[in-house]
């Protein structure tokens, strides 16, 4: 078992070693607080509420082979779909094609010749680039741009065409860590989960059929206001409990929830969008690297054995996050001192923090992960409930 003292040295071998290489220097290894750039405005103005279909639990048109006809209320989500103003393309795709990636060849291109009309569980029929009209970029990833399209054969669609270049997912050794989370989330169907419709490739890329969360990042949302109304937070974290009990259920473990990881549908609803670290536990190291340690829980920075219960703490630093606006151990001048907040739980509250909101907080950030409160009880928990919309189940989102 590390002990506070080795993990800072641990820490202290991570500056070090950081200053030469890509990653960050340590000053910078602490996420600044809502700086990100978006590209993403206004997107929300071109859509209606018909964003291609989220069922829980049901699979929609995109995933069934063949496609049925259209149902009648099918026929009117295509309808508006088809009259959407998708924006202008800027034929970003090809000319970054020209320029970046290059094919792979071997074991790696097996493992990435991802196409979802193979999927042995959730077959899809068969896309291709062309199968889309292209509209306007809404972001880029890091291994590729994203951009909002339109399946040009009816029912038409809106949905984010998210690209992945294959010698970049090699070059950073992600290919098998990829494939395997673009299996699991295929296999996912939460109205707080980004849905993947399908996927395919060509030679030097992957393409995602993302859900289009049609009011982008709440990143953004948080930066733009500093942050969010106790009601405000506690309808994300109702919908966030929500999404964590069906991940849990299916043990999936997220691993990674942070702001930057949730997207918004077109109602204001959160949609969790990020899997990357779902699938392999991230080392000590990768993680503080990513620049992701305010939301690590004790028994990962103390190196100890992890489960299902740090996405509960995480979901505490979250709704701090959200209240305050900056995560609760955050020591913006030492990444040292993070790690020895996190693993003392050194738990402030500014004043103007209700009880019922610290009483939540406090009861997912505890040391044991043990103690720490079920979701199931975070959904009953007076917070959550006294802000939950009446007469619906709340986690459809509605205005927040
Ligand atoms: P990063 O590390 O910069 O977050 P990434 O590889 O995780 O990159 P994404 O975050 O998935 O890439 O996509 C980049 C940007 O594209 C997002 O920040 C967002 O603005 C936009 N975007 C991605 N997916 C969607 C989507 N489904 N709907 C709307 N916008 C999206
Ligand atoms: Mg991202």
């Amino acid at each position: 078992m590390a002990t506070i003292g080795s993990v800072t040295r641990q820490i202290a071998a991570l500056e070090i070693s950081g200053s030469g290489s890509r990653a960050p220097p340590a000053s910078s290894i602490a996420r600044p607080i809502h700086t990100k750039q978006s590209s993403q405005d206004n997107v929300a103005k071109l859509l209606t509420k018909f964003a291609a279909p989220n069922q829980h639990q049901s699979q929609s048109n995109l995933s069934k082979l063949p496609p049925p006809p259209p149902s009648r209320s099918d026929t009117a989500r295509s309808d508006t779909q088809a009259s959407i103003d998708i924006g202008r393309y800027d034929g970003g795709l090809e000319t970054e094609n020209e320029k970046r990636g290059e094919a792979v060849s071997g074991e790696a291109a097996e493992d990435l010749a991802l196409d979802s009309s193979m999927s042995r569980t959730y077959p899809t029929q068969e896309w291709s680039l062309h199968s889309f009209d292209i509209g306007r970029p809404l972001g880029k990833g890091k291994f590729g741009r994203v951009y909002m399209v339109r399946t040009k054969t009816t029912p038409k669609y809106i949905l984010a065409l998210k690209t992945l270049y294959k010698s970049e997912l090699v070059a950073n050794k992600v290919e098998k860590q990829t494939r395997r989370e673009i299996e699991i989330q295929q296999n996912l169907r939460h109205p707080h989960i980004l849905r993947l419709y399908g996927f395919f490739h060509d030679e030097k890329r992957i393409f995602l059929m993302l859900e289009f969360a049609g009011k982008g990042e709440l990143y953004k949302q948080l930066s733009k206001v500093g942050s969010f109304s106790e009601k405000r937070s506690a309808r994300y974290i109702d919908q966030m409990a929500d999404a964590l009990i069906y991940l849990h259920g299916k043990h999936v473990i997220h691993r990674d929830i942070k702001p930057e990881n949730l997207l918004l549908g077109i109602n204001g609803e959160l949609k969790i969008g990020d899997f990357g670290w779902s699938v392999h536990a991230p080392g000590l190291r990768r993680m503080t690297l990513c620049g992701t340690l305010d939301y690590l829980p004790p028994e990962m920075v103390e190196g100890k054995e992890h489960n299902e219960k740090v996405d509960y703490w995480a979901l505490g630093v979250l709704t701090y996050e959200f209240m305050i606006g900056a995560p609760p151990f955050e020591d913006r001048g030492s990444v040292n001192n993070t790690y020895r907040r996190i693993a003392r739980v050194d738990l402030k509250f500014p004043s103007t923090i209700s009880a019922e909101a610290k009483d939540l907080i406090s009861k997912l950030l505890q040391y044991d992960p043990r103690q720490r409160l079920p979701l199931t009880d975070v959904l009953r928990h007076p917070w959550i409930v006294k802000y939950r919309p009446k007469g619906n189940n709340a986690r459809e989102g509605g205005s927040v």
